[in-house]
C-alpha cells in the first residue's frame, strides 16, 4: 500500500482509478457465492474475488481439469456460478487475493497483473474459516499437515497426503476428511477424536432433530466403517516422530479437558499425520475494515458482529458464513442470500419480488439449523488440555521460529497482552500475521492467568493481511469490468 495520506483512498488522485461497482463480494465458498447470484439477480453489479483459481470454497474445492459436480440440494442456489456460467451483472475475478481494505470501502486485490483498487457502497465479507495448528513436538515435520489441507491436495491435484495415514482432531471434518482419503486409496490407520465416546454421543444426538443431517452422519460412519478406519474416541496424538519426515506418531487417550495420558501411549508407523482440532474464522478483513468483534467463548474464537440482515457495524459492510461465525456450508448459503437480498433492498432493487417474504422464509431456514449450531459448539469446542502438547522446546510461532519456552518466558516475566507477547518476542510477526500462532498464544495467556481467551483482544491487523509477494502488491491500472470466464 502507498504511504498513508489524510484523503479518502477512493477519492485519491496519486493511486490508478478504482474500479466502481454496487456490490463487491469477497470469498467464492457457498457463502459468497450465494451472496454474488442473489444479488446479481437482482440486477445489482457484483465483483466477485477470490484468491483460488475456481469457485467452491473448501467444501466444493475441485481439480481445475473437471467439470463442476452437482452440489447438494441445499446449495442449488450457487450451481450456476460453481459451474462456470456467465451470470449477467457478474464479474468474477478468480486468483485474486484481498490484501487490504480501507475505511471508504476501497478493497486493495492482488491478481495476476498486480494489484487493483474496486470500491463499492456495499461489500460481503465471506472469507471462511482456517484450522487451528495445535502446536505439539513433531508438528513441523514434513509429512505432518492439517485435515483440510490434505483435503485440499485431495481435491485440488487428486494426491492422497500419504499411505499410511492418521487422522487426528475433534468435530465432524476429521471424519470427512478420512473418509474421502480412504476412498482416494490410503490406508487411514486411525481417525483418533479427542471427545470421549460418552460426549460425542451426546454431541452427536443433537443433530438427530435434523434428520437430513443425520443421515449424513450416519452415512458418513458408514463410509469409514467400510474402508475399515477404526475410529478411536477419547484419544488424541501426543507426539510426531521422525527426522527427515514424519516416521510415526505417539497416541494416547485423552480426558474430556484434552488432557493426554502419555503413560499409557502407544506408537503408530504413519508416514502422514493429518491434525484438525476446530476452525477459527478469518476475521482479519473484517478487522482491518473496522467491524466490531465478538469472542464467542463456546468455541473460543473471534467472530463478527452482525445484524440479522447480515450487516457489520461497518456502514455497507455484511459478513456471511465461517468467515463470521463457524456454523457449516448450509448456514453460510442461506446468510448468503441473506445479505445479498439485503444489499438488493437497501438500494431498492428487489426486482419487485416480495423480499420481506424471501428474508423471512431464509430467517426460518436458519432456525432449522440450530441443531447444527449446538452440534458444532460442542464438537469444536476448545480443549485447553491441548496446551500441554506445546512442550517448551515446540515451535508456536513457525514464521518466526518461536518457541513455547520463549512465549511462557515472556508471560513469565509479565507479558499480559498479546501486543506485549508479540513485541518482546517477535511471535506473530512474520508472514502469516499471527493467524496461526496467535490464537495459541491467547490461550497461553488464558492458561497462565485464569481469563478467558477473550480477554486478551484480537490482534491489530495491519495490510497485507494475507502474504501475496511484491508483484502482487504493485498498483495495476484499472480494467474496465466484465465476466472474466
Ligand atoms: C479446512 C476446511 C475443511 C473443510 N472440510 C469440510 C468437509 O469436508 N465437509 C464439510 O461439510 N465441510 C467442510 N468444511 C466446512 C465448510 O467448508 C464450510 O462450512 C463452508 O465451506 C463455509 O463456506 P464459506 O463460504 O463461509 O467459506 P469457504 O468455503 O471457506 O470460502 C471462503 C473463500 O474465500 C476465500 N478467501 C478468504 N480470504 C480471502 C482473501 N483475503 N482474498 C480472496 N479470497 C479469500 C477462500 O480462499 C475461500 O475460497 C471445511 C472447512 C475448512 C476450513
Amino acid at each position: 500500500m502507498s504511504e498513508p495520506s489524510a484523503q479518502p483512498d477512493a477519492e485519491r488522485t496519486d493511486l490508478p482509478h478504482a474500479e466502481r461497482a454496487d456490490l463487491i463480494v469477497i470469498g467464492a465458498g457457498p457463502g459468497g457465492l450465494a451472496a454474488a447470484a442473489r444479488a446479481a439477480a437482482c440486477g445489482i453489479s457484483v465483483v466477485l474475488l477470490d484468491e483460488h483459481r475456481l469457485p467452491g470454497g473448501q467444501i466444493f474445492r475441485r481439480p481445475l481439469a473437471l467439470p463442476a459436480p452437482a452440489v447438494p440440494d441445499y446449495a442449488r442456489s450457487i450451481q450456476a456460478l460453481y459451474r462456470g456460467d456467465a451470470v449477467p451483472d457478474l464479474s468474477y475475478r478468480p486468483d485474486h487475493t484481498v490484501w487490504a481494505i480501507s475505511g471508504d470501502n476501497v478493497v486493495y486485490a492482488a491478481g495476476p497483473e498486480g494489484t487493483r483498487r474496486l470500491t463499492a457502497p456495499h461489500i460481503v465479507l465471506a472469507t471462511g474459516a482456517y484450522e487451528w495448528p495445535v502446536p505439539m513436538p513433531g508438528w513441523t515435520l514434513p509429512g505432518v499437515m492439517t485435515a483440510g489441507g490434505a483435503q485440499s491436495l485431495l481435491k485440488a491435484s487428486g494426491r492422497v497426503a500419504g499411505q499410511r495415514v492418521l487422522v487426528a482432531g475433534a468435530g465432524p471434518l476429521i471424519l470427512q476428511a478420512a473418509a474421502q482419503l480412504a476412498e482416494a486409496g490410503a490406508q487411514v490407520v486411525a481417525v483418533l477424536d479427542a471427545a470421549p465416546a460418552a460426549e460425542w454421543w451426546a454431541s452427536a444426538a443433537r443433530i438427530l432433530a435434523h434428520p437430513s443431517l443425520a443421515g449424513e452422519g450416519l452415512s458418513l460412519l458408514a463410509r469409514l466403517r467400510a474402508k475399515r478406519v477404526p475410529v478411536k474416541r477419547g484419544w488424541t496424538v501426543v507426539q510426531m516422530l521422525g527426522t527427515e519426515a514424519v516416521a510415526g506418531a505417539l497416541v494416547a487417550p485423552v480426558g474430556a479437558d484434552g488432557r493426554a495420558r502419555r503413560d499409557v501411549g502407544e506408537f503408530i508407523q504413519v508416514d502422514a499425520v493429518c491434525l484438525g482440532f476446530g476452525l477459527i474464522p478469518s476475521v482479519e478483513l473484517a478487522a482491518l475494515r473496522g467491524c466490531a468483534l465478538d469472542f464467542a467463548p463456546a468455541l473460543g474464537v473471534w467472530g463478527v458482529r452482525r445484524d440479522p440482515g447480515m450487516a457489520t457495524s461497518a456502514a455497507g459492510v455484511y459478513a456471511v458464513g465461517d468467515g463470521a461465525a463457524v456454523h457449516g456450508a448450509r448456514r453460510a448459503v442461506i446468510e448468503g442470500r441473506i445479505a445479498g437480498l439485503a444489499v438488493a433492498q437497501s438500494l431498492g432493487r428487489t426486482g419487485g419480488r416480495d423480499a420481506a417474504r424471501e428474508m423471512a422464509a431464509l430467517h426460518k431456514g436458519l432456525a432449522r439449523l440450530r441443531p447444527l449450531d449446538r452440534y458444532l459448539a460442542s464438537a469444536f469446542r476448545p480443549r485447553t488440555g491441548l496446551l500441554d502438547l506445546a512442550e517448551d522446546g515446540v515451535v508456536v510461532c513457525r514464521c518466526e521460529d518461536v518457541t513455547a519456552r520463549t512465549v511462557r518466558n515472556e508471560i513469565g516475566n509479565g507479558a499480559r497482552t498479546l501486543h506485549e507477547v508479540k513485541t518482546s518476542c517477535r511471535a506473530g510477526m512474520g508472514n502469516c500475521q499471527g493467524r496461526n500462532c496467535m490464537p495459541t498464544i491467547a490461550r497461553m495467556l488464558a492458561a497462565a492467568t485464569g481469563e478467558s481467551p477473550g480477554t486478551f483482544g484480537y490482534p491489530k491487523p495491519r495490510p497485507p493481511v494475507r502474504p501475496c509477494g511484491a508483484t502482487g502488491l504493485s498498483l495495476a491500472p484499472a480494467s474496465p469490468s466484465g465476466n472474466t470466464r
